[in-house]
């Protein structure tokens, strides 16, 4: 009885804190977050060269304007091309022994197949391995303008929608991509909640070089 009384009064103090922010008009969120690539190479080529990575980084800092968080691209490392090829799920999990400590990981990796359909190739994924639990993004060599922020979207909570040019749907015809009002206030959620528990530091904006 005791323990179900704490636990009633949590919730009502959460439930009150959480209605005086909204009433409130909480204050923008600006914050950046660092993206760590590592680029499988491949007979001494890359999978991609870094022009076309950072504009895939331009790409979801447009994108993401909305919502008050940023992507800076603070590391880049190569990888051997054991990883360049990546067709199974041991394939995925085996990036997970690669990733940095409070970063946003991304392996750029000359081809990415489907897990669940063989033989159909992706752009990327959002991938969480087992058993370690470690979450980070793959990128295809062969993905087209904004799968990263599309990837991105997945690491900050969102799945899938069929709506045309929403950044999570399949469906491009052209018109401006874009995020919808829930899908920004989740993005900001899950920023809120990568800060809270130190997965991920605001490592603010780029130092201008003299
Ligand atoms: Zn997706």
């Amino acid at each position: 009885m005791i323990r179900a009384a704490l636990v009633g009064s949590f919730v009502t103090f959460a439930m009150v804190v959480g209605d005086g922010e909204r009433g409130a008009e909480a204050a923008p969120l600006a914050v950046t977050f660092p993206i760590s690539i590592a680029v499988a190479v491949e007979d001494g080529t890359p999978a991609r060269e870094d022009s076309w990575i950072a504009n895939q980084i331009e790409d979801a800092n447009e994108l993401y304007a909305p919502t008050g968080v940023r992507f800076r691209w603070t590391l880049r490392r190569e990888i051997p091309s054991a990883h360049a090829q990546i067709h199974t799920r041991a394939d995925r999990d085996a990036l997970a022994a690669l990733v940095e400590k409070n970063v946003i990981d991304v392996f750029v990796v000359a081809a990415l197949e489907d897990v669940d359909e063989p033989g159909r190739y992706r752009k990327g994924v959002a991938w969480t391995s087992k058993p370690t639990n470690k979450r980070f993004l793959i990128l295809s060599g062969a993905a087209f303008r904004t799968v990263l922020a599309h990837e991105l979207g997945h690491f900050f909570g969102n799945a899938h929608t069929v709506v045309p040019d929403n950044l999570m749907s399949y469906v491009r015809t052209g018109a401006q991509v874009f995020l919808d009002a829930a899908q920004v206030e989740r993005v900001q959620s899950f920023a809120e909640r990568f800060l809270a528990s130190g997965r991920l530091a605001d490592v603010g904006v780029s130092r201008r070089l003299p």
